[in-house]
């Protein structure tokens, strides 16, 4: 029987990253990958095991209605179903992070968009950061609600909640991760201080361009 032992590895490795990073306390927030295979399977941190301990042995392997796919101890992730309907949605998408990030939740509890304000933002996320409706954690309808105001793009806010990152790879779901909430701090900051400039119009539409190109790459 496969072990997906080398995936279990990967999440894990970036679980610890993201707790490292600051983007979530103990257990929170969670990290999934596609298993790129014929299988169907999806490797998820599990639930409510402390990052800091997190061993790859301890990460859990999915099939595609969520059921556990290998015989373990420890409980897939309670936004499974979320992850799953990204999976599902996007054919482009090989891994999904889902974090608790400060900067990134202020604006999910205003509520607001994070707009284009900074270069790259957009080249990376597809447009503006937006925010999908609330729903409480865990539901099938914060699943239906993520996967609906992602569309296209690679990283949304989860009202009252968090961010949402994906991506072909971990690495790339990641560092979008870090952006997202690095043009969250600098844009609160901005709301702080007063009055602020967007990026040109024209800017803003050859990014998005760009975004496109570069999502299949
Ligand atoms: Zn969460």
């Amino acid at each position: 029987m496969k072990d997906y032992l080398e995936f279990r590895e990967e999440v894990c490795r970036y679980a610890k990253k993201m707790y490292q990073a600051g983007f979530v306390t103990g257990s929170a927030g969670n990290i999934s990958l596609r298993v790129p295979d014929e299988d169907n399977r999806y490797v998820i941190t599990p639930t409510s095991v402390p990052y800091e301990t997190l061993t790859p042995e301890q990460v859990v392997v999915v099939d595609r209605e969520g059921d556990l796919a290998l015989d373990l101890d420890y409980g897939p992730s309670v936004e499974t179903p979320m992850h799953l309907a990204v999976y599902q949605a996007r054919a482009d998408v090989n891994a999904v992070i889902h974090s608790h990030a400060v900067f990134s939740t202020v604006m999910a509890v205003l509520r607001k968009p994070i707009p284009p304000i900074v270069e790259e933002l957009v080249v990376y996320v597809g447009d503006e950061v937006r925010v999908a409706e609330y729903a409480s954690a865990g539901s099938d309808d914060l699943a239906k609600f993520a996967v609906q105001a992602l569309r296209e793009n690679a990283a949304i806010l989860l009202a009252n909640h968090g961010n949402l990152c994906v991506g072909k790879n971990l690495l790339k779901a990641f560092n979008l991760c870090a952006l997202v909430e690095k043009a969250a701090h600098i844009y609160i900051e901005c709301l702080q201080l007063g009055k602020f400039t967007l990026l040109p119009d024209e800017v803003v539409e050859a990014e998005k361009e760009m975004y496109k190109v570069m999502k299949n790459m």
